[in-house]
């Protein structure tokens, strides 16, 4: 199944922090990098007073359970020095799954599609990026949701991930 996954860094290293995270996303048993965007350059949308963030999106193969495709990248967030604290607060590295397809599902730890993805511009532009007919179940089109938002916070940074 193809599925969007979301990263986000603005702590330390934060372009060394996505590349690393694309490199162990790739190193996932029955999980593939298909498309990787640009990198952007974001300005905070709620939480405390923090760094801007560098944001990307991936469109991955996966042949993993949802669930378990979110236990791998919560690990792989630890391995990347991601430490809890506060909601919505600075991190090294967040790795959101956006959408499974036309997949639903809702359990206590996993929403899909992500509650708020269809109002967030660093999730939306780089996902039209890579798939400009890209659906978002039960909101529709993305390129329509972005014409629904202000998106012009967000910048294109001149590094490029690479998929290694
Ligand atoms: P956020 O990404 O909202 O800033 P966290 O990364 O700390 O916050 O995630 C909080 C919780 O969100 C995780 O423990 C995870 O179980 C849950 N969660 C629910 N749906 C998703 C999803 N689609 N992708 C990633 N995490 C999710
Ligand atoms: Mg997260």
């Amino acid at each position: 199944m193809k599925a969007i996954i979301a990263l986000g860094s603005n702590l330390g290293d934060r372009f060394n922090y996505l590349q690393s995270a694309v490199e162990k996303i790739n190193k996932i048993k029955y999980v593939e990098i298909l498309k990787i965007s640009s990198v952007y350059e974001t300005v905070p949308v709620g939480g405390p007073v923090q760094d801007d963030y560098l944001n990307a999106v991936i469109q991955i193969e996966s042949k993993l359970e949802s669930e378990i495709l979110l236990k791998q990248l919560q690990s792989i967030e630890i391995e990347l020095d991601r430490v809890r604290e506060e909601k919505w607060g600075p991190r090294t590295i967040d790795l959101d799954i956006v959408a499974i397809e036309d997949r639903q599902h809702n359990s206590p730890n996993l929403t899909i599609p992500h509650p708020l993805a269809h109002e967030r511009c660093f999730v939306l532009i780089p996902w039209f990026e890579i798939d400009s007919t890209s659906v978002l179940v039960n909101k529709g089109i993305v390129a329509n949701l972005i014409s629904k938002l202000d998106c012009q916070e967000l910048r294109i940074n001149q590094q490029s991930l690479v998929n290694k």
